[in-house]
């Protein structure tokens, strides 16, 4: 595939298409100053990110939304020029709760539409205000839903024109079944958000997400942050690897950025989260090299099978 910075967007299932490189931007709040997400989506607008992955429940939503609404009032792009995906946390599976919440996010964003909504875990919570909802000896409380009905209310959202495409997240080839397979289906899931990188390069959902033409996004394409909180930290760290390193050095490129072009040379959308001016711009600078054939198959055998983000609840 030749890619250029000009043509680095994949057609979706539904007509639209995806920018192959958006700015991830989870960051634990408490570790994060108020304004960091702000300025560092204003940056990546500015360096030529089109493409914004956020969330509810990474609480900078607002932040993502203004820096978004800034750019557009500047004049440096319009609102059709970017690409924001939001996603439907677990307490608000019920069908009936997804429009609402949907539009909780559009308030909170100032926006009239995402162009990605997509569900993020397939599992549910009890809804309410508790995100992690637990019982009174810490045991997650779960909610039984069906995906295929809570599918349908995001099909609405679509038809509403509240979200352009719609599509799943840490969906497994079973659950994805389970959509396609719905009597009456009227869109299917144009992506699926998963973790994606070299240690983890997911060949068989690869597989088959191609060939029912469904757009893999590359969470976690850095190997994460390794907040022991939540990544298992067992797993060796992905940009220290000799590989990747040496791969680097004959482009004169970072791990980093072979790690990303990897991936997207490969047709996967990645999603890397920086909140550092340097390496946000870095980052970008995957447009103007390609690896070879053999590179690439160096890459895929570093896979190891072995999951950062384990989703232990
Ligand atoms: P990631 O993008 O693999 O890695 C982020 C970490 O790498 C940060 O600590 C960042 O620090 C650092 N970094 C960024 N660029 C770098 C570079 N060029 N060289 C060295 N270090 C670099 O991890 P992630 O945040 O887990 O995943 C990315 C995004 O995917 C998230 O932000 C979120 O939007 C999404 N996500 C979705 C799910 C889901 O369930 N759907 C799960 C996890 C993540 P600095 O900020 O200091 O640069």
């Amino acid at each position: 595939m030749n890619l250029t910075a000009e043509s680095h967007r994949v057609p979706l299932s539904d007509g639209n298409s995806i920018p192959l490189l958006g700015l991830g931007t989870y960051a634990d709040p408490k570790k994060t100053p108020k304004g960091t997400c702000l300025e560092s989506v204003k940056i990546a607008i500015d360096t030529g990110y089109r493409h914004i992955d956020g969330a509810f429940v990474y609480y900078n939503e607002h932040e993502v939304g203004q820096a978004i609404r800034e750019k557009i009032a500047e004049g440096k792009i319009k609102r059709e020029d970017i690409f924001y995906c939001g996603k439907l946390w677990n307490t608000c599976h019920p069908p009936e709760l997804v429009r609402p919440t949907l539009e909780k996010t559009l308030k909170i964003l100032q926006l009239d539409y995402v162009d990605l909504y997509i569900i993020e875990l397939p599992m549910a919570f009890k809804p309410g205000d508790a995100i992690y909802p637990r019982d009174e000896n810490g045991k997650m409380i779960y909610h039984e839903t069906d995906l295929c009905a809570t599918w349908e209310a995001m099909e609405a959202c679509k038809d509403a024109g509240l979200a352009k495409s719609i599509g799943v997240s840490n969906f497994n080839r079973r659950q994805l079944e389970m959509i396609l397979n719905k009597p009456g289906l009227k869109y299917k899931p144009v992506s699926n958000q998963v973790e994606c990188h070299p240690y983890f390069t997911q060949p068989k959902l690869l597989e088959f997400c191609r060939q029912h033409d469904i757009v893999i996004v590359g969470y976690s394409p850095l190997g994460t942050s390794r907040d022991e909180t939540w990544v298992n930290v067992s797993s060796p760290p992905l940009l220290k690897d000799p590989v990747l390193n040496a791969i680097g050095k004959k482009y004169n490129k970072t791990a980093a950025q072979i790690a990303l072009r990897f991936n997207i040379q490969r047709g996967v959308v990645v999603i890397p989260k920086s909140f550092n001016p340097q390496r946000i711009r870095e980052n970008f600078q995957i447009f103007d090299f390609s690896l070879t054939e053999k590179e690439m198959k160096e890459i895929e055998a570093l896979n190891k099978n072995v999951r950062y983000v384990e989703l232990l609840m």
